[in-house]
Formats: structure tokens, sequence, C-alpha cells
């Protein structure tokens, strides 16, 4: 559960989020909106890679100002690029620095990581050089690497921009089977329809909050009144 009060946020004197008010307690919400309109800085506050302005952010009840630390446990981040977020030189060892803060010993970190690497399809891959994986392979390993901190809730900013449609497929089944509760930025509007509930960004307000239907008719229906006028999005 997230809960977001009276944010506000700029960029030097750039007004990018204004007055945002949340509670998001639904499993699967997404969050939409054109290119620029302030999804990303609103995501990052989920867990202080970004500190807002004004205004508050609670997870799971822990103030995100006051404890980034501990919101930070509660939060995992997967960003669309999955080269920047693998660290270590192999798959194995990559999962595996997931798991360090558990202090496991040896034996139990190895199969904490096997465990997760079957699961998301990386088995035969352990031992290979993170770098070396395909695309799709790099984000589910990103995704497990994620995962082996057990974050009760998972933050993906655009994760399936740059996969092909068959990896898109695979990360989003994977994303549905997830007992973590899931906020997804995303512009493939295919893959929220059955979402819980959707949230349209618009110019760093919320714009139309509900259900994935209604809230993709009316992102559209912004995005063609926009264009009709020639009015920028940002
Ligand atoms: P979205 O995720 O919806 O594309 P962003 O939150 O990334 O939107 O960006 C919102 C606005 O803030 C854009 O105008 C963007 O150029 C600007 N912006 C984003 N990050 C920074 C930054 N670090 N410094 C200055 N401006 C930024």
């Amino acid at each position: 559960m997230i809960s977001i009060r009276n944010l506000n946020h700029r960029y030097g004197d750039w007004p990018v989020l204004h007055d945002i008010n949340l509670q998001l307690s639904e499993r699967r919400i997404a969050l939409i909106g054109a290119n620029g309109s302030g999804k990303s800085t609103l995501a990052r506050t989920f867990n202080g890679l970004l500190q807002p302005e004004q205004g508050e952010v609670h997870v799971n009840g822990v103030d995100v100002r006051r404890h980034p630390g501990e919101a930070r446990r509660h939060v995992g981040f997967i960003f669309s690029d999955a080269d920047s977020q693998i660290i270590m030189p192999t798959v194995a060892e990559d999962v595996a620095l997931g798991l360090r803060r558990f202090k496991y010993d040896k034996a139990r970190v190895k199969q904490e990581v096997d465990s997760l690497l079957q699961r998301y399809g990386l088995e035969r891959h352990a031992d290979h050089s993170a770098h070396l994986l395909s695309g799709g392979q790099k984000q589910m390993l990103a995704l497990s690497s994620v995962l082996a901190t057990q974050p009760k809730i998972l933050i993906c900013d655009e994760p399936t921009t740059l996969l092909d449609l068959h990896n898109v497929e695979l990360f989003v089944q994977t994303l549905r089977g997830l007992e973590q509760q899931v906020i997804l930025l995303t512009h493939q509007l295919e893959i929220i329809e059955d979402f819980d509930r959707v949230i349209v960004i618009d110019k760093g307000r919320v714009h139309f909050d509900g259900l994935p239907g209604e809230a993709i008719d009316q992102y559209k229906r912004l995005i063609r009144n926009r264009l009709a006028h020639r009015e920028e999005a940002v």
C-alpha cells in the first residue's frame, strides 16, 4: 500500500507534479500518460529515489522521507534498460547480490539462487556472463535479482519497452503471477487491460483514475484532442 499526500515537485523552476493525492492499494495498478507527463518522477518518490519538494509518501506505513532505507526494502524497482540494473559479472552472482541482506550461508544462497533462476527460466545461464544474455533474458534477470530482495511492492518503469513481442508477453505473464503488488508504468496499453486500476497522468496531475477500459479511452481522447488543437503534451 502506497499513500501519497499533497505531492508537488519541481525540477529547478519547472513544475512537474501538482498536488497528487493517491492511495494505491490494488494489486495491479498501471500509470499511463504521455512522455514527460511526470510518471517516472512520481514513481521515483515511492522508494525515495527522489524526494519530492512537498508532500508525503508512505509505503506500508513507512514515511519515505524519514526512513528511505526501510522504505526501499519494501519497494523493488525495474527499469526499461536491464543493463543498467545488472551489477555482477555472472547471472548467479547478480541474483546472489539481492540476497546479501539476509546473511544466508553459502549453501542457502545457492539454493535460493537456483530456485529463482529455475522459476524465471534462467537456470541454464547461471554461470554465463550477465551482459551477454538476450534483452528478454536480461529483463528476467533484473526481475529475479529484485525479487531476491523480497520486496512487497514492485514498481516497473516501462520494463517491456525494449523487448520483442514474445518477451513482452513472457514478462507480463510473469508479473501477473507475482504475489507482490505491482505498479507498472507503460505505453503498451494492451498489456494493462486486465489491471485492477489505471491512473492517467497528464501534465503532472491525475487526469483519470479508474478501470482500464475507461482509462485507456480517456487517455486516447486526451491525446486526440491535443493533436486536433496542436497543443504540446508537456
Ligand atoms: P514521464 O515518466 O511521464 O515520461 P518524467 O517524470 O520522466 O515523465 O518527466 C517529467 C518532466 O520532468 C519532463 O519534462 C522531463 O523532461 C522533466 N525531468 C525529468 N527528470 C528530470 C531531471 N532529473 N531534471 C530536470 N528535469 C527532469
